[in-house]
């Protein structure tokens, strides 16, 4: 399956409401849906894998925001730091001294949102709040030059249970106000990446302004035949 305008349009009105930003993830779709979605005005792109991210930056058009909103391993940070517009998932200190080491090398600042674990799910990634006071308090970021921390980011539980995805999401929303203002001075929180195809109207309602959606505009993933 392909883009689907209709879809797009209804959620692009409930964005506006919200003043939200559509990040369309497309991994394991084909460059032909992304310049689908491209023609219908679409420039943030979102990707999970990093071979998959570049192969696609080369094929289709440079004005495209290409958001990294996989788990991104120390490794291959230099393959997409050159390009990429934002990393929604950094996830330890040691990711974001080698985000910085990479920026360093091509002297580019480069947006980063930190992700935070706010969900039951054992196999998700982030830093915990505790974890975030001491990033926060022990001046690691000022150090970093190239590395512009921008926002928050998180996934709620994969879970039919409603109340506990707003309540991760409300969470996440108090954690991303505390830092805020805590920052106000140094550093410039504005983005909060929450909500995904099934949960993004919770989001919404809780204060995200950064949605991440794929299977709704495009349709479901098939990962066999990528
Ligand atoms: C795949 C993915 C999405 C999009 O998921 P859908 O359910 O298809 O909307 C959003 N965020 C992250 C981190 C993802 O890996």
């Amino acid at each position: 399956m392909a883009f689907l305008p209709d879809k797009y349009q209804k959620i692009k009105q409930q964005l506006a409401s919200y003043q939200a930003t559509l990040v369309a993830v497309t991994k394991t779709k084909p460059p032909g849906d992304i310049l689908e979605a491209y023609d219908h005005g679409i420039r943030d792109f979102g990707e999970n894998y990093v071979q998959e991210l570049k192969d696609k930056y080369e094929v289709l058009p440079k004005d495209i925001r290409w958001h990294f909103i996989g788990h991104l391993q120390t490794n291959k940070v230099k393959y997409i730091a050159p390009f990429v517009h934002l990393i929604h998932g950094t996830d330890s200190e040691k990711l974001l001294k080698e985000i910085n080491k990479q920026g360093k090398k091509i002297n580019r600042v480069i947006d980063c949102l930190l992700q935070v674990y706010i969900s039951k799910d054992q196999t998700k990634f982030g830093f915990d709040e505790k974890e975030l006071d001491e990033l926060f308090s022990n001046n690691i970021l000022s150090q970093l030059n190239f590395v512009n921390v921008h926002g928050l980011m998180g996934m709620a539980t994969f879970t039919e249970d409603n109340a506990l995805i707003q309540k991760e999401f409300s969470n996440l929303k108090r954690i991303f106000d505390k830092y805020a203002q805590l920052l106000a001075g140094s550093h410039k929180l504005t983005a909060l990446s929450m909500g995904m195809s099934a949960d993004y109207q919770f989001a919404l309602e809780n204060g995200s302004n950064m949605v991440r959606i794929g299977s709704l505009l495009f349709g479901e993933r098939n990962y066999t035949t990528s």
